[in-house]
């Protein structure tokens, strides 16, 4: 990583449900965090004015900061394009930086999200340090980052690190990107949900196993319930085999699981774990540690912060 400049910077992650903001000091501390419903439904104005609406509130002095944006979906960062995002469905190739620019009084750096959180977790919190790190974001979707050689790894088009639609199983579970059998399709939310209301014999968890999310099974795992521990167990063995094959390819110093999943951490990753280290080619010592993400729900806009006070793509 290039050397901070003296700057405070305002990052914004724009979720599904919240426009996440907050302001980072000059030494990388988070000092104030605000977030505002996502106009998901809207045109590019309404988004605009609420991001106008956070930065007014984050930088009430009107200091010179620097910006930057996180966005799920295909993000041309170059040249601050929203291609499309799942976040904001009736969006395609809208000229988001640009339109910012006017009223910010500055144009904002673009990131995808999965690359902010890479970022964030790399600079400031699990894989501090590392010169190589590998960092998955658990949730609805799944999604990564990869740092190599001390610098984040977008690859030619932008999106390197998209490992939950690295295929894991051959006419596996359909995934949301339509492919079969992805890790998204294996070990999202969705996922845990239809396992769970198999392994407790059907309609457990409402119909299709859409009545409860990885919180609700992992608090009935927590109760003894032996079906919410197997869901988890079975989805750490996927995760740890898709982990296999990334220690295999890349052989990071680190691997980092964040996102809403990840707060069961404790109930999937030591067969995660276990999975990643049997067959490994080397010896398991030589497995990389897998540490839980350390900044939570911050690290999308912390991220984006630095991506906007040292631009890495
Ligand atoms: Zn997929």
């Amino acid at each position: 990583m290039s050397e901070r400049s003296p700057r405070a910077a305002i990052g914004f992650d724009i979720g599904g449900t919240f426009v996440k903001a907050g302001r980072l000091s000059p030494e990388g501390r988070a000092e104030r965090e605000e977030q505002l419903p996502t106009p998901s439904q809207e045109g590019p104005e309404a988004l605009v004015r609420v991001i106008d609406a956070l930065f007014r509130v984050l930088n009430p002095e009107g200091a010179d900061l620097s910006v930057g944006v996180g966005c799920a979906g295909l993000i041309d960062a170059g040249r601050g394009l929203v291609r499309t995002s799942p976040n904001l469905p009736l969006w395609k190739d809208v000229p988001l930086a640009d339109l910012l620019a006017g009223p910010l009084g500055v144009r904002p750096a673009f990131l995808n999200d999965a690359n902010a959180f890479t970022l964030a977790e790399w600079c400031l919190g699990a894989a501090r340090g590392a010169s190589s790190a590998v960092a998955l974001t658990l949730g609805t979707g799944v999604g990564g980052g990869l740092v190599l050689d001390g610098r984040l790894w977008t690859g030619r088009n932008g999106f390197a690190g998209e490992i939950g639609h690295v295929p894991l199983m051959a006419d596996g579970p359909l995934c949301a990107c339509g492919a079969r059998g992805c890790l998204e399709a294996l070990v999202g939310a969705s996922a845990i949900a239809r396992r769970y209301d198999k392994l407790a014999g059907g309609g457990a968890s409402g119909p299709a196993g859409k009545g409860i999310t990885p919180r609700g099974i992992a608090e009935r795992a927590r109760a003894g319930d032996a079906a919410a521990l197997s869901a988890f167990a079975e989805t750490g063995r996927y995760l740890g085999l898709a982990l296999r094959g990334v220690v295999h390819l890349v052989d990071p110093d680190v691997l980092v699981v964040g996102g809403g999943i990840s707060g069961a951490a404790d109930l999937f990753l030591p067969a995660a774990r276990d999975a990643m280290r049997e067959n490994l080619m080397h010896p398991p010592e030589l497995a990389p540690e897998i540490r839980p993400a350390a900044l939570g729900a911050a690290a999308g806009w912390i991220g984006a912060a630095l991506h906007g006070l040292n631009p890495v793509v």
